[in-house]
């Protein structure tokens, strides 16, 4: 039998279930790996026990089934509570646009110019699907003035938030938007992985020249997470001149991070100070309002009409980031679905009392954290919450608060009222730490033990 999209049920249910899995899968690998391979699979359809998962090239297609296959399946499996088998097939879009990218402008064409294809951008991430809050407002008029008059106003502009707050949907958004006024205009959209990577491959191949004039031959450069080059000296190197080099050619830079330049401590300096140079904007989680809007907007994307009651129950209990709150409602609705009637107050109370269970499983608590840093310096909890400038302590101390705030985004007030300080000394024990992994990178290492203890903790 052979589901494919356009029952609504099925592909509700499976949508449902991807998201959850996500959710799990987010969690077992890592976030460069997430974001590059798992988190841009799109479920298509269903045959029997077995889900087809598109992806957009034959590489990523092969490597994806050899790496990932067993993983994704047994998420799935979870996520659907049945036992089901996963098929990584091609987009349909991926093979159309192999075609020949569109003629460039002539004014643009001196000289062989590199072949750049469009990137395939997510299609719902455009502006008008994107709720306006307080928390993402200065991020968004920066990526309209930016997509408005590429080049011209806010150059570079520099998006930081933590996950799941709107980050690359304001890049696709912007990337969208050019594409529909000027079909010649030549986007690139990376990851600094992706740049890591891609630079790399060109120094081992020897194709440095092609990989450069292709990088910096583009009208509009948008960059996610940047922050993932941090540490690759030659990368940084590579980034910021072909930073300079659009920069002086006018050419519009977007750059995104999980935090503001400052805080990029395995950046060198001039490239941190790079990016301060334009429109820095931050989005913060989003108010309650802001939250609410988001649910009642996806669900009647999905042609459903929310009870307010549900709308509010929602909103209050998942804060802090945007998927999670896309992935409730998407199991929500497969719940809603399957019962044959509209969500009610008790689904909702369900489907968030098993996404807390998964979704916080594998983080270990601030309190556990605290004390696996406390037994790894030899010190004990009381001396951690306590005044004392042992150096041990402090040390203890800074790690903990360093690891709430990495792990759990705390706002630095929330860290200081945990560990009985002021928000001043979570934000030098942030800075100090981080500094330290600079000059000394087998703390993260220790770092990872502490963590790795804190979460047994919480198992035992
Ligand atoms: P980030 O890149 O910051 O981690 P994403 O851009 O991937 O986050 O957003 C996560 C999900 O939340 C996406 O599906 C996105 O469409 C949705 N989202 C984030 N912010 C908003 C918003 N303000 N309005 C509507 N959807 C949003
Ligand atoms: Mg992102």
């Amino acid at each position: 039998m052979q589901l494919t999209l356009g029952e609504p049920e099925q592909v509700v249910i499976l949508k449902g279930a991807w998201e959850a899995a996500l959710v799990e899968l987010k969690e077992q690998v890592n976030s460069a790996t997430y974001e590059r391979w798992i988190r841009t699979l799109t479920p298509v359809g269903r045959t029997g026990s077995s889900i087809s998962l598109a992806t957009n090239g034959e590489f990523a297609r092969q490597w994806i089934t050899r790496k990932f296959a067993d993983s994704l399946a047994a998420s799935l499996s979870s996520a659907l509570g049945e036992p089901v088998t996963v098929q990584i097939v091609l987009d349909e879009r991926a093979k159309t646009e192999q075609a020949p990218p569109p003629p460039v402008a002539k004014k643009k064409a001196a000289g062989p110019e590199p072949a750049i294809r469009r990137p395939s951008f997510i299609q719902k991430y455009t502006f008008d699907r994107f709720v306006e809050g307080n928390s993402n407002r200065l991020a968004l008029a920066g990526a309209q003035a930016v997509a408005a008059q590429p080049g011209k106003k806010f150059n570079p502009l520099f998006i930081y938030g933590g996950p799941g707050l709107g980050k690359t949907h304001l890049l696709h958004a912007i990337g969208q938007h050019v594409v529909a006024r000027d079909a010649c205009s030549r986007i690139v959209y990376l990851t600094g992985q992706v740049f890591a990577e891609e630079f790399i491959h060109s120094v081992k191949t020897g194709r440095v020249g092609q990989f450069r004039s292709m990088q910096r031959s583009v009208d509009i450069w948008l960059v996610d997470d940047v922050q993932l080059i941090a540490g690759k000296e030659r990368t940084q190197e590579e980034l910021f001149h072909t930073f300079n080099f659009l920069y002086e050619g006018g050419r519009q830079i977007v750059i995104c991070s999980d935090r503001p330049p400052r805080e990029l401590y395995l950046m060198e300096e001039r490239l941190r100070s790079r990016f301060e140079s334009g429109l820095v904007a931050d989005i913060s989680p989003p108010d309650f309002e802001t939250r609410a809007a988001i649910l009642i907007k996806k669900a009647e994307e999905e042609g459903v009409t929310l009870p307010m009651d549900v709308v509010d129950l929602m909103a209050d209990r998942i804060q802090s980031n945007i998927r999670k709150l896309e992935g409730s409602l998407c199991r929500l609705l497969a719940e809603a679905s399957l019962a044959g009637c509209p969500p009610t107050v008790e689904m909702a109370a369900k489907v968030l009392h098993n996404f807390f269970e998964d979704a916080n499983a594998a983080k270990p608590s601030p309190e556990a954290i605290i004390e696996a840093s406390a037994e790894c310096h030899g010190v004990t909890v009381d001396e951690v919450m306590g005044k004392g400038r042992k150096q041990a302590v402090t040390g203890a101390r800074q790690v903990a608060m360093y690891l709430c705030r990495e792990i759990w985004s705390l706002p630095w007030k929330q860290i200081g009222t945990l560990f009985r300080k002021d928000h001043s000394s979570a934000i030098y024990a942030h800075k100090s730490i981080g500094e330290e992994l600079v000059r000394n990178p087998d703390l993260q290492r220790v770092l990872d033990e502490i963590v790795e203890a804190a979460r047994s903790k919480r198992q035992g």
